[in-house]
């Protein structure tokens, strides 16, 4: 029924806004990796946007997109999570809701299938971040069922690196069954950031880690580190943990924009400092005002975004620190 509060908030609405990732690193080998790239990640902007357009929320549409990429098994989130060192899946991911400021998120869980939900459940919850056995017992409470993400793909690949000693830092940025062989660091983790019609952002990520990982090691990902957002900026990490915690990257970001400083600058600032220092890294961030913004220091990232006009994506930017913004 149509209340007059909902025709006082129609009458304020905002162009929505979205923008996701499937991870950055070392460029995609091959033409058909960009492309099956883009057919991974062009349904899901469709279907998300399509969701705000109809006018739910952020967090909705947020955790929606997560639970589409956490399912591709191309995404090193979900199914087709990177294997750890001993070669198990823990997953990590979080959720922000930018209108209340409130993170919630859950850290090194196995044996679900969306770890999003879990960090939505949170949301409400007084005790809003879990770590393995908490968010296990969780699990178990909500009678999610047990799921095993375990891809071939991602098995080759660890027995592959385990033959190496686990030579390399990450492991596959996307699942490409060529892929296996090469021995250059790649990565990937999702991360959906969305502005709803009502003007409220939020971020969500989740995450495999990095791949043949010690046990125990804490991904950025479910930390404000690696995704944060406030009523003024939402911001979305992917690349090495280590670095985007030691330049608290998300935080970053929108502490910059919510004490005054336009989302352009802010990324222009932090993606400076962070190439002085090295970082490996990318981030996917919108603002209240609809400005679509990515930064990288890596070699690629895998971004696509909808402005209510079009559909993009950053998976050919050139290597190198990079920055690109759409104002609103
Ligand atoms: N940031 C994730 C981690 O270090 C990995 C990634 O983004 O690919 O756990």
């Amino acid at each position: 029924m149509e209340t007059q509060e909902n025709r006082r908030r129609d009458d304020l609405a905002v162009q929505p806004k979205l923008i996701i990732h499937g991870g950055a690193g070392s460029s995609l080998k091959s033409k058909g990796g960009v492309e099956a790239v883009r057919k991974s990640l062009y349904p899901i902007v469709e279907e998300v946007y399509a969701l705000l357009q109809s006018g739910a929320s952020a967090n909705q549409a947020v955790v929606l997109g997560c639970q589409m990429l956490e399912d591709d098994p191309c995404f090193n989130a979900g199914t087709g999570s990177v294997l750890q060192s001993d070669g198990q899946i823990r997953m990590s991911a979080s959720l922000m809701d930018g209108k209340n400021q409130s993170f919630s998120g859950v850290i090194n869980v196995s044996r679900v299938r969306n770890p999003i939900d879990l960090a939505q459940f949170l949301q409400t919850s007084p005790d809003r971040v879990l770590s393995d056995y908490g968010s296990a017992e969780l699990a178990r409470e909500l009678q999610i069922p047990s799921y095993n993400g375990l891809t071939e793909v991602r098995l080759q690949e660890w027995i592959q690196e385990r033959q190496d000693n686990f030579k390399r830092t990450m492991a596959g940025v996307v699942a490409e069954q060529d892929l296996i062989s090469t021995s250059s660091a790649r990565r990937g983790t999702i991360g959906v950031v969305a502005l709803d019609k009502y003007g409220r952002l939020s971020a969500g990520t989740s995450t495999g880690g990095k791949g043949f990982e010690r046990i125990g090691r804490v991904s950025d990902s479910a930390m404000p580190a690696g995704n944060y957002a406030t009523q003024y900026a939402a911001v979305s990490c992917t690349g090495i943990g280590e670095d985007i915690i030691d330049e608290c990257l998300a935080a970053r970001i929108v502490v910059r924009v919510t004490d005054g400083m336009s989302l352009n600058e802010a990324m222009q600032r932090t993606f400076k400092e962070a190439s002085e220092r090295n970082r490996d890294f990318g981030a996917i961030a919108l603002d209240a005002n609809g400005a679509i913004a990515w930064g990288k220091t890596s070699q690629a990232l895998l971004a696509a975004y909808h402005t209510g006009e079009k559909i993009g994506d950053t998976v050919e930017i050139p290597v190198g620190t990079e920055i690109g913004w759409l104002d609103s």
